[in-house]
């Protein structure tokens, strides 16, 4: 085979895949439709899990900010929650074009190659075996193809993944300058009637500098419909926040995240899924960075070992899922995912702003926290739904309809 390894898409995933394998002296070629690495949304509010699996320090370029507490709020009823430094540990806003840039460099310095303007349009099967990619007018095969090209992946479809339990949370940002006396040591997520099912963030990077941004998840065409538009939330919100109101945008970007959890199976003869596209997304919050340096760093790990053994076999690439989906992280993934497919089978037959208010409005500052930091357990889990339940039962409708359909 030309190449041990080919990567489709520079985000978290296959930025941290590429990084990793090349260190390993993988032969690696890397595919982007896009034009280069930096100026897209990687993602960027992150815990110390982030900056080890990077290895980076704190005090460096590759940190735009950080903060001291987080405060959830609901703007409807100005209730908050208040997660301080004991509980919080540390949290980070990321500088995404630096720490792109950092990833690409240690993978081109240790050989890899980058190919960009190059669109990913099928795997190449022999048998059941994928051997490589097709993309633009050109093939290209390796031992190992990792499908690191996110939500809509190509390599996923076209290898033949399904994931039954799809749910996407489709978010706007933008980054503002020439705010007015913002405390950039605090963070804030908000909740609204009119967010709808998500959140609206606000994450200073100085006194005049903030990225303001909303998520939302769909539950059925009707509900979205009924909800103003994402950009017209922002707009609301950024004249509602007085600091905010003479800000001018800067920059404006978008994306989607899974947010139901891992799909059911990510791995194949001579392929592998990374980060978006397997849901590998810390559920709730819809934060995909620190899982995507996982995911990446345990990837790179196993094709290197197929490599060694010279194995690309379905139960060789198979050891790679069978560990992640042991570790920590995934099963808090797999349990926020099944707490959110829950709500929004939930708010698909109820009213959904109460849904929105029901995961984050009834919070406490000890489970947005585990969220927050993607280490929310069983107990955390079962704190929302404790919290869910009742409401549910009292609102009378839909309870027995969304639990049956949630599997839960
Ligand atoms: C508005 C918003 C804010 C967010 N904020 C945070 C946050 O603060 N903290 C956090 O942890 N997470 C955050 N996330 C989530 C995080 O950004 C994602 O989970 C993460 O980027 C997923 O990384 P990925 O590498 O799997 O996929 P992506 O980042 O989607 O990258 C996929 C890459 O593949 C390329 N690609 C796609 N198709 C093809 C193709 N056919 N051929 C070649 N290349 C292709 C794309 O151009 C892209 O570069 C946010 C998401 C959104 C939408």
């Amino acid at each position: 085979m030309p190449y041990d390894l080919i990567i489709a898409g520079t985000g978290p995933a296959g930025l941290m895949t590429a990084d990793r394998a090349a260190a390993k002296g993988l032969n690696t070629l890397v595919l982007e439709k896009r034009k280069k690495v930096t100026d897209s949304l990687m993602g960027e509010l992150v815990t110390d899990n982030a900056l080890k699996l990077l290895r980076v320090k704190p005090d460096s370029e590759y940190i735009g900010n950080k903060y001291t507490q987080i405060i959830g709020e609901s703007l409807d009823t100005g209730g908050q929650i208040v997660v301080g430094k004991g509980l919080l540990g540390n949290s980070y806003l990321l500088d995404e074009d630096n720490c792109q840039e950092i990833m690409r460099e240690r993978a081109e310095a240790d050989g890899a190659e980058f190919r960009y303007g190059a669109h990913v349009k099928s795997v190449v099967k022999e048998g059941n075996q994928v051997v490589g990619v097709k993309y633009n007018e050109e093939e290209e095969r390796a031992g190992l193809t990792v499908g690191a090209d996110g939500a809509f992946s190509r390599v996923s479809e076209t290898a033949g993944f399904t994931h039954p339990k799809w749910l996407l949370s489709y978010g706007i940002r933008w980054k503002l300058e020439n705010c007015k006396g913002v405390d950039p040591e605090t963070a804030y997520f908000y909740v609204a009637r009119d967010v709808g099912l998500g959140y609206l963030w606000l994450y200073p990077r100085s006194e005049t500098e903030v990225n303001l941004g909303i998520g939302r998840v769909p539950s059925s065409k009707e509900n979205w419909d009924k909800l103003p538009s994402l950009l017209d939330v922002l707009k609301k919100y950024r004249k509602h926040i007085p600091e905010l109101r003479d800000s001018k945008i800067a920059m404006q970007n978008g994306g989607v995240v899974p947010c139901a959890g891992i799909i059911p199976r990510f791995t194949d003869a001579g392929v592998s899924l990374c980060g978006n596209s397997a849901g590998q997304v810390s559920s709730i919050v819809g934060g995909g960075v620190t899982t995507c340096f996982h995911a990446g760093t345990m990837l790179a790990k196993h094709a290197k070992r197929a490599i060694d053994e010279n194995d690309f076999s379905k139960k060789s690439i198979q050891q790679y899922e069978k560990e992640y989906r042991g570790s920590k992280l995934a099963r808090n993934i797999q349990n926020t995912g099944k707490g959110m497919w829950a709500v929004s089978k939930y708010a698909m037959h109820n009213d959904p702003l109460d849904a929105a208010e029901i995961v984050l409005g009834q919070l406490d500052a000890k489970t947005l926290n585990a969220l927050i930091q993607g280490n929310a357990g069983v107990s955390d889990i079962m704190t929302l739904l404790s919290d869910f339940l009742p409401m549910v039962m009292r609102i009378g409708k839909g309870y027995l309809k969304s639990i049956a359909l949630s599997g839960l």
